[in-house]
This record gives C-alpha cells, structure tokens and sequence, in this order.
C-alpha cells in the first residue's frame, strides 16, 4: 500500500494521560484514536495486526476442532435472568431498553448466549462434545478504563464455549485449549505465562490464566524458581508453618490510643512492631455480618474469603453498618465484643500472644489480649496474599513475585450453566443429563496492546514478523527526484505479492520519513536514496539495526533470505 494513502496519524507528543508505554506507543503511530473514554477505533495498521492475532487464534483452535460462529452482541435480559446474573452481574453490564421498554445487554462475555443456542439442538450424547468459538467486540462499564486497549470498555475477544457428556471430555478439551493457548502467545511474539488462578464461587483448580510478563501489569503472578508453579497472587495458598510465641502471658489492660486507625498508627504510637499488631475487620457474607483478623503486616485476600465461603457475596461492612453492630468505627475494632458475630482469623494469628487488638470503642485499645481467655476464634484459615520469600505451597522454595497482564484464561464451568438454563442432553441410557461446558477467552486488542508492551525499543515499536501490519517499509528519500522515485515505483510493483508492503512515497522530509517508519516498526526496510542512478539501495532490519546496501538484481532474494530468519 502507498503510505500517502493510508490512514496512519502518527503524534509527536502524546497525551501526559496514557501512562502505559503500548498505549503511548499505538497512540504514537498512529494505530489507534481514543473516541470516548475505554472506547477506541482501530486504525489501518492496528486493524491489519488485529487480523493477523485474529488469524493465528482462527487456525490454532480450528485445530483442536474448536468452529466459528457469531452471536448476537445484543442480549435479552431474560437470558440473564435465567441464568442469575441480570442481577448478579453489577454496574459493569451495559444494560439498554429497545423502544418497548424490553430490557437488554451489550454482552461483556457469552456464556448465557451460548447456553440457549445449543440446548434446543444438543439432545444426543453422540453430538458431544462440541467447542464452539467466536470473535467479536465485549462491553464491560469498567471502574477505571485505563492503559488504553488494556483495559478497554469496549474490545475484541475470542471467546469459546465446549460442551460435553463426562468430565473426562470436559478435561480433554481443557487441555486442548490449554495447549493451543500456549502456541498462540508465542507464535504471535508474547512472552506469556500460565498461571493457576482463582475460580470463584465453584472452588477447585479448574482454571488458569494466561499471563503476558509486563511491568504495567495489573496482576501478581507468584512463582518459583525452582518448579513451574506459578499462580495469580489472587489463588496463591499460604501455607501454615507455626511458630514459637515469644512472650509469656500477660494481663489484659484497655489504654487510649487517640487518632490511631491503621496498625502502622498503633504500631507507631506502641513502638511495637507492625506484626505484634492485629488487624480486625468486619464483611458481610450472603447478607450476615462477620469479623476477620490478621496480622498487621499482612493484607487480606477477600479472593480467598469468597473461595472460603463459597460464594461471590462478600462485602465490607459500611461504616454505618459498623457502628451500629458493634458502637465504634473503623480503626478501634476488636474481636472482644458481646454480639453473635463469628470471628475468623488467618492462621498466622495463632503464632501470636498478647495481642494489640481494638476495643470496639472509638480511641481506646486492648493490650495483651488472649485467644481463649479473652475472646474465641470460630475458624483459622488461609485469608491473606502471600508475601514475596514465603514458601510456596508446593514446597519448591521461596515465592518470587513478577507482574502480568490476563490476556487469556481457560475455564471448567461444569453445570453451572447448563443447570440454572436447563440445557440438558440424553446420555447412552437415554437418561437427562445437564450439559458440562468449559469457556475460553482471549483479549484480542489486548494482545495487540501486551505484543507492543514486550516488543519495542526507544524509537517505536518492533513488530514480530507473526503479525507486522506489512513485512517491509519501502521508502523513498526524495520522490522529487524521478531516478529515486521510478526506482522506488518499480521495486514496489516487483515486489508486492511476495511481501506485504508500506511504500512511503509521501514528499516529506527523510527524518520525518525515517522516524515514522522506526515508531511503526515494520520488520525490514528498503530506503531507495542517493544511489537509486546505480541501482543500489539500503536495507534495514527494524530489530538489531544492521544494514547493507544491495544491488536490485540482488535484492529479492537477499529480502527472501531476510525473511525466512526474522523472528
Ligand atoms: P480482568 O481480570 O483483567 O478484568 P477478566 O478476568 O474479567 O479480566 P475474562 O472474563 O476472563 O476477563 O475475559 C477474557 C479475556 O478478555 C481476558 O483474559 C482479557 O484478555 C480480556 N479482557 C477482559 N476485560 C477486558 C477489558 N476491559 N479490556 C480489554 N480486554 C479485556
Ligand atoms: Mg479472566
């Protein structure tokens, strides 16, 4: 394609807003344009590259059987309703009403669609299983759209959906997936890793995600150096190793702590270390209230608290509904009170005596205050994050912390859907069975995004030759001069077909030219300059920066040789 009649608005500055160095860089080159926030269009070259990701995704699960389809972006409510989730799913779905007043969704993901689509057609066991996959744009109202096409609240996503008669199909399938994943990430140029991850409310090891190494991030991927655990910081078990209390018993005794509300406050103003201090805090699940307490130098995992009680209706209690329970706000609670809440705490709290805990009244605390002799704990438990040098729960050694971006996740749903919607199948003795359905996403415009993230250098991107949006820019430093300029035409028409090029025939100046041509980032370059009279002209490789002048006649085949060794 000629550069002059492409649509590529490269920027010299920036908006100070676009933190992330791939949203810096697309903006940069011109690949994408903000329309509103969380909300962009994709330009020619970002459209090329989506296709090519899209491509790779297509060919990898037609591999394992996975087959295309398109489903509505457009949702009734009563889908959802059926499934649970109209209410369930919170301010992220993007609900609309049609001009009767109907309810609807944009679709933030598919699984009810999808449900409804096969329980009507999937009566027979022989018909199991079956993976079907599409690829199309979500909604989601996210909190913080931010990181450009990172977190984004509208992008693309391939999204698959298996259905199957045993668990043993359903395993099969998953491992497919799994598999086909780990060839997609590489082949379009990430550097990603799978990590086991949480699973919400249906509990288990029955997903993993898959995570592209990046500082900007947002999850913690906990790993060893010396196995291949590796899980989201979300999932990753502490495991209870006791330790020996340190200080004899001593009396309970209530001081005035004025303005103190964290621990590191309290730590402060009893010069003890943060973790003597213990933490309490109130939630409420499925509606009841409960109290929590862990040491002051650890942070509750309310991940954990969700997988511990078996479901996603876990909240912080308010303020209001703080003093009311138990007379005192935030910052001055403690497990010493006369009201029917159960008291959890992390296991570690049991290496501890005389505890610093709160008086359930405001500016006042307990010093030396005793499990057993002063308060009960109903339940020890894992409900904190791991710290980095913890040992792992596989025993391979120290947990070592990196950060990652999800851009895929595979997912054992089981029956979940099949049960609340009723998509049932007849099994070989013609019994009615719920469908068992596995899911599995990938973000296809975060992927672009985490491809630059791990693919660039100070003067712009390096795409991977898997997904360039052309494999070689074709520049001419001065198209007003007609040796270069008919030089630049011939080799363009010789050797378009063999690859995909951007010939910047634009009469602008050469550092403008060269500059474009390092921030797009096409793999090879072939600047027809001032030896076009002799038939010489200068090739560039985008990555290591090597060059060399070559003859014409030489040319196709030392591009060719170039080509096949890229990476
Ligand atoms: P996150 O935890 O980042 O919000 P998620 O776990 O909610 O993502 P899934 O429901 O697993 O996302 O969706 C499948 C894939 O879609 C994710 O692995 C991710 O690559 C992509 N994705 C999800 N949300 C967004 C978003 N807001 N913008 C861009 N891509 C997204
Ligand atoms: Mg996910």
């Amino acid at each position: 394609m000629k550069q002059s009649k492409v649509f590529i608005p490269t920027m010299r500055e920036v908006p100070a807003e676009a933190e992330a160095l791939s949203h810096r860089l697309l903006l940069k080159a011109g690949l994408i344009k903000q329309s509103t926030s969380g909300i962009y269009s994709y330009l020619p070259l970002a459209t090329r590259v989506l296709n090519n990701i899209s491509n790779i995704v297509r060919e990898e699960m037609e591999s394992i059987d996975a087959v295309e389809i398109l489903m509505p972006a457009l949702q009734q409510a009563e889908l959802w309703e059926e499934s649970g989730r109209w209410g369930a799913y919170g301010p992220e779905l993007m609900r609309l009403k049609d001009r009767n007043g109907r309810e609807f969704a944009l679709g933030p993901t598919h699984e009810e669609v999808v449900t409804s689509l096969v329980r009507d057609e999937l009566k027979s066991y022989k018909r199991l299983p079956l993976t079907l996959f599409q690829i199309q744009s979500k909604y989601r109202d996210e909190k913080r759209p931010r990181f450009g096409l990172l977190r984004g609240r509208e992008f693309i996503m391939k999204d698959a959906y298996s259905f199957h008669a045993d668990e043993e199909s359903l395993d099969a399938t998953y491992q497919d997936m799994y598999n086909a994943y780990s060839k997609i990430f590489k082949r379009v140029g990430i550097n990603a890793r799978p990590v086991v991850a949480d699973s919400g409310a249906i509990g288990g090891n029955h997903t993993h995600e898959f995570m592209a190494l990046s500082e900007i991030g947002e999850d913690t991927i906990v790993y060893s150096n010396e196995s291949d655990y590796a899980a989201n910081i979300e999932k990753a078990e502490v495991i209870y190793h006791p330790s020996e209390k340190h200080t004899e018993t001593a009396e309970l005794s209530k001081i005035e702590t004025p303005n103190v509300k964290t621990a590191q406050e309290l730590a402060d103003f009893l010069n003890r270390p943060l973790d003597e201090i213990v933490k309490t805090m109130i939630f409420k699940v499925d509606g009841e209230f409960i109290m929590i307490i862990i040491r002051g130098h650890h942070e509750l995992n309310d991940v954990k608290l969700k997988a511990y009680f078996g479901t996603e209706n876990v909240e912080m209690a308010s303020q209001d509904e703080i003093v009311n329970l138990v007379g005192a706000n935030p910052g001055s609670l403690g497990p010493i009170h006369n009201k029917e809440i159960k008291i959890y705490a992390d296991n570690y709290v049991k290496d501890l005596n005389n505890l610093v805990i709160g008086a359930n009244e405001d500016g006042y605390h307990y010093v030396n205050a005793n499990v057993e002799r002063d308060f009960n704990i109903d339940e020890y438990g894992d409900f904190r994050f791991i710290l980095e040098g913890e040992m792992l729960s596989d025993g391979s050694g120290k947990a070592q912390f990196a950060e990652g971006i999800e851009v895929g996740q595979v997912f054992k749903l089981g029956t979940k859907y099949s049960e609340a919607m009723n998509a049932t199948f007849l099994d070989n003795q013609g019994k009615a069975q719920p469908l068992i359905m596995g899911c599995y996403g990938i973000g296809i415009s975060r992927t672009l995004s985490a491809i630059v993230e791990q693919n660039n250098d100070d003067n712009g991107i390096i795409w991977p030759k898997s997904v360039t949006p052309f494999d070689l820019h074709l520049i001419t430093i001065n198209p007003k001069k007609d040796d270069q300029r008919e030089l630049g035409d011939q080799l363009y028409d010789q050797l378009n077909g063999q690859f995909d090029i951007l010939y910047d025939d634009r009469k602008e100046r050469a550092g403008v030219k060269f500059n474009d041509a390092d921030l797009i980032g096409l793999p090879m370059r072939v600047v027809v300059g001032k030896r076009a009279e002799e038939g010489i002209v200068e090739v560039k490789q985008r990555l290591n920066g090597e060059s060399e002048e070559i003859h014409v006649n030489d040319l196709e085949n030392y591009l060719k040789d170039l080509y096949d060794n890229l990476k």
